[in-house]
């Protein structure tokens, strides 16, 4: 057997482990259960437990522990062994269903955003049949979702699985109509491109920015930074891909399809793409991928760098989100086929993600909002704020055609030729990329490319499986109450194109034109998480959580209030690591530099006719940048204690964003000046250049 077969999928508990080791009728209920989302008796998961403890210990477990998704955004465990004491003194391995149904960790210590006082700290973890368990570090884990005792969810698995369930009931609404009774499930599916950067661990220990925030709070450019484009899919190093070789057999391990690997725009910046699934199992994968890159970095004397936006002037990291909907049995809903003019189905799902994403862009935008993704977002590298949708031209001018009602355009033969003979002819794509697209059709799924490189991909993944939902809600509604099904669907097709074509934009998105145009289309620009957090509890976005049963009206209030509580709260650590490195590195290291200098003035004067203008003047600057800089820093800690002193929650992080922001750049381009006047043995940290070009 080749190496990937023998360890893929070794540390999972998956659908050949169940089937091998499960009595046949509980891994009939236990399929049931995940297929058709039925109950689960107390008797099947005694059974399921006990094969899952004998299966882990072969591997070498000695614990347990539920797994969840908090809203910290990482994933928590607590650990319990399989150890249980014998009357007779001795000891046995244990465990039980119930341990794998239910568990109950104390949840005080989780954001909750106000659903429970710390006094009521009751919070349950709940087993998910549908994610696989899986061994990690000698512990099995057990994916679980996390709610608390009064059944809110306090986690960011529980209204992706609501969504899921929505999303699928209002589909086989629609399959129906199209006579398809044979599907039992559809599901969304979901491929999350992954990017990272990675750099040398005993740079990154030198700097504190980093290892408080996780990016850079200064450093000038470079001589050199991605101008020349040369590290884009260029040759992986050999240290790279020890990395990167480590990583794919941990991830295959466990049952993830880490698939392509490439280097990407920026120096020591890097792609991994796992193979898609469905969206919860992705949204699990995603999680696990981020955990073990940081942890086989390690291994290498590397750290590997999550955030959106680890460094000023080169790309930050995205995730791209690729998104479709499925069939159980496979079929892709949003595949034109090859002739999408006649193939209404497609034309139907195509335009409920249209309807979608025009009448929830705010949610869309709420669902990537974060204080990093602020400095991505709208910087000439990622999408910008707006949202709109790129569709390609092929599919424009058959949507143009239907709305005018005309004969729908020829599909093209995509046959290419480049004219060389020895090479192979192949057919092009339906769509070509558009990379400035925050939303863009590739073929047979969406790229929703505006979310952040170390968010989850679950709220991303629960907006739009609900929003489409919706459409499709909607739809449904009107076709099953239709005489004539085909004319109908064309009917609702037309006027959906009407409606929403102004959330269609093929052109680039960096252009000032379109930052004209969306406004003029009245789309959303909802710059920053200040701007966009307060649409997370409109009215439309509440009646559309509540119908579909996604949150309560109490569930969103306290999801916005952990999202900006978190935004004030990471501000006000940059802030506190800028004037700590400031007063305390930055400052102390000019003063020493001025003072070599001023020791060499001196020298130089005891020498006749020895000008010493240089130093002079260098002195002179240094002295009045750090004196501005120092002022900036005292200006900055005033600000801290004024919006410290501010109580509501929504003037406080609009403090943040318009008075605390603007200092800490001021102080940003002055430290940065005094970097590049600076001797580089007198700075106190590795500088870009370092950082950036030594791996
Ligand atoms: P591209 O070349 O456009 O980036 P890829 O084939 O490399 O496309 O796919 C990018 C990501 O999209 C991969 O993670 C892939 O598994 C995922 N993907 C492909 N098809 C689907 C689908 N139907 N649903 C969700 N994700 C998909
Ligand atoms: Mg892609």
């Amino acid at each position: 057997m080749d190496k990937i077969t023998a360890v893929f999928g070794s540390m999972v508990f998956n659908d050949i482990v169940m089937k091998d080791r499960l009595p046949k009728d509980t891994y009939k209920a236990l399929k049931k259960n995940m297929e058709e989302g039925t109950n689960l008796s107390l008797d099947v998961a005694n059974v399921v437990a006990n094969a899952m403890k004998s299966w882990a210990l072969e591997k070498g477990a000695t614990h347990f522990t539920h797994w969840f998704q908090p809203m910290t955004g990482i994933t928590a465990e607590k650990h319990d062994s399989f150890l249980a004491p014998t009357s007779d003194g001795g000891v046995i391995m244990e465990f039980s269903g119930k341990e794998l149904i239910q568990g109950e960790p104390d949840a005080s210590s989780f954001p909750s955003g106000g659903i429970r006082a710390t006094f009521e700290a009751r919070g349950y973890t709940n087993w998910d049949p549908s994610s696989y368990a899986f061994i990690k570090e000698n512990t099995l884990c057990i994916p679980t979702a996390f709610c608390s005792y009064g059944g809110e969810a306090l986690d960011k698995k529980t209204p992706l699985l609501r969504s899921m369930e929505t999303l699928n009931v209002q589909a086989l609404r629609v399959l129906k109509l199209f006579g398809q009774y044979e599907v039992k499930k559809v599901v969304s599916t979901i491929g999350a491109e992954q990017e990272y950067f990675l750099i040398n661990k005993d740079l990154f220990d030198k700097r504190k920015d980093l290892i408080y925030c996780g990016r850079t709070l200064f450093g000038a450019k470079p001589p050199k930074n991605q101008e020349l484009e040369d590290h884009y899919f260029g040759a992986i190093k050999p240290r790279v891909n020890a990395y990167m070789e480590e990583l794919d057999e941990e991830l295959w391990k466990l049952g993830i399809l880490a698939k392509t690997e490439h280097n990407e725009v920026a120096p020591s910046q890097h792609e991994l793409a796992p193979v898609f699934t469905t969206s919860n199992i992705a949204t699990d994968q995603n999680q696990l991928t981020m955990e073990i890159m940081k942890k086989v970095a390690a291994n290498h004397d590397l750290v590997c760098l999550l955030h959106e936006k680890p460094f000023a002037g080169v790309n930050g990291s995205g995730k791209h989100v690729n998104w479709s909907i499925s069939t159980d049995s496979g079929e892709n809903l949003l595949s034109p086929g090859k002739n999408p003019a006649g193939n209404l189905r497609f034309l139907l799902f195509l335009c409920a993600v249209i309807k979608a994403v025009d009448e929830y862009q705010d949610l869309l935008r709420v669902s990537v909002a974060s204080p990093g993704n602020d400095h991505r977002l709208g910087g000439n590298e990622a999408p910008p704020a707006i949202i709109s949708m790129f569709i390609g031209d092929d599919l424009e001018a058959l949507l143009t055609s239907i709305e005018a009602g005309e004969a729908s355009p020829e599909v093209k033969d995509r046959t290419m030729n480049i004219g060389v003979q020895v090479l192979p002819n192949f057919k092009r794509d339906t769509t070509d990329r558009n990379r400035t697209s925050p939303f863009a059709f590739t073929g047979n799924k969406f790229e929703f490319r505006m979310p952040g490189s170390g968010a989850s991909i679950s709220c991303p993944s629960y907006m739009l499986n609900v929003t489409v939902a919706e459409s499709l809600r909607q739809f449904a509604d009107i076709l099953e109450a239709s005489k004539d099904m085909e004319a109908s669907v064309k009917t609702l097709i037309k006027k959906t194109i009407i409606k929403h074509k102004r959330i269609i934009f093929n052109g680039n998105n960096y252009s000032e034109e379109w930052v004209v145009m969306a406004e003029k289309r009245g789309l959303y620009n909802l710059k920053s998480t200040v701007e966009a957090l307060p649409h997370y509890t409109s009215e439309k976005n509440l009646e559309l959580f509540k119908r579909h049963g996604i949150f309560t009206e109490v569930e969103v209030k306290a999801r916005q209030e952990i999202i900006l509580r978190e935004y004030c709260n990471l501000l006000n650590i940059e802030a506190l690591t800028m004037t700590d490195m400031v007063n305390k590195d930055i400052l102390p290291a000019v003063s020493g530099y001025i003072k070599t200098l001023t020791d060499t003035a001196l020298a130089k004067a005891q020498i006749a006719d020895v000008s010493f203008e240089l130093e002079k003047e260098w002195v002179t600057n240094l002295s009045s940048i750090s004196l501005s800089l120092y002022r900036s820093v005292q200006e900055l800690e005033n600000a801290l204690l004024e919006v410290n002193a501010i109580e509501e929650l929504f003037t406080t992080t609009e403090y943040y964003s318009k008075n605390v922001l603007p200092i800490m750049k001021e102080i940003r381009i002055a430290a940065d000046t005094l970097e590049t006047m600076t001797a580089s043995k007198c700075w106190p940290f590795p500088v870009y250049g370092e950082l950036l070009f030594s791996v």
